[in-house]
């Protein structure tokens, strides 16, 4: 049985996928860069800032707008996610992971055209699994962007993040034990909430406060106009490569360097800076 689709096992006249699953992978790939990411990015960063600049400038409006890290994290996972995919295929510009897989360093904007292009490459040499880890990408994103417009994203559970889970990476087949996070929805008035996972009953104060930490380890690896454009795009403002560059100089910014032009930039700096 030559002939079939290694996703879905429909007959297909030529190759190893049918048309129909390379339709839905595309599309996938299309919804992700037109519709999952840029809302995500808005979320995550535009938002945010806005709240975080606010008191300064007097606009109570926006002053309680939470920092919403987990959209943050599902952004960058999104990312890396794609770029693992497409360094499989050795995308260029080609980079590696730190554990040794390889990675195209291209952000997603440029990528996801790409990688739609070329989409039988991508999804080579392990069909099912390249469609699977698309398909929980997609969801991933939308599962952020869609949530309940009233209770928001407020942090984690202090007493399921004590405890860790076995984790096994889908591309390295790697286990290791990840602290449970079990997100918690609230409105901005509620002061109290139970855990749906382990039942603790919890202080939102608390939780709240926790959950401005880690956004210390966040990073995008980007050239040096790359991670300008993406400041642009996160904060609303016209930020420039030359402005990165002055506030390297004041010593705002410590970018480390990746691979050539590539370079690793701190989230809190960059958005510290067009604060
Ligand atoms: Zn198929
Ligand atoms: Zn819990």
């Amino acid at each position: 049985m030559d002939n079939q689709c290694e996703i879905c096992q429909a007959d297909a006249n030529a190759g190893t996928i049918c048309p129909v699953c390379l339709k839905h992978a595309r599309n996938t790939l299309l919804w992700l860069e037109r519709i999952g990411m840029p809302t995500l990015q808005q979320i995550a960063y535009r938002q945010a800032s806005m709240g975080e600049t606010s008191p300064r400038h007097g606009n109570r409006a926006y002053a309680a707008t939470p920092l919403d890290i987990d959209a943050r994290q599902t952004y960058i996972d999104a990312e890396t996610t794609l770029q693992r995919l497409a360094g499989q295929a050795q995308t260029k510009p080609y980079g590696w992971q730190a554990d040794g897989t390889p990675r195209t360093l291209l952000a997603w904007n440029r990528l996801i055209p790409i990688m739609a292009a070329r989409i039988e490459r991508i999804l080579n040499p392990r069909p099912r699994e390249a469609m699977q880890t698309l398909a929980d990408t997609a969801r991933h994103v939308s599962e952020r962007i869609e949530r309940p417009e009233e209770r928001r994203l407020i942090g984690i559970c202090p007493q399921c993040h004590a405890t860790t889970i076995p984790v096994t990476d889908p591309q390295t087949g790697e286990t290791r034990d990840e602290p449970l996070r079990t997100p918690i929805y609230a409105t901005e008035r509620q002061h109290w909430a139970v855990c749906p996972y382990c039942a603790a009953f919890l202080d939102l104060a608390k939780v709240r406060a926790s959950y401005l930490k880690p956004i210390d380890s966040l990073h995008i690896t980007r050239k040096r106009a790359g991670a300008a454009r993406w400041l642009s795009d996160a904060s609303g403002r016209r930020v420039t490569g030359k402005m990165l560059d002055n506030w390297r100089q004041a010593g705002r910014l410590h970018p480390r360097r990746v691979d050539g032009q590539y370079w690793e930039w701190s989230i809190r700096e960059l958005l510290a800076c067009v604060r």
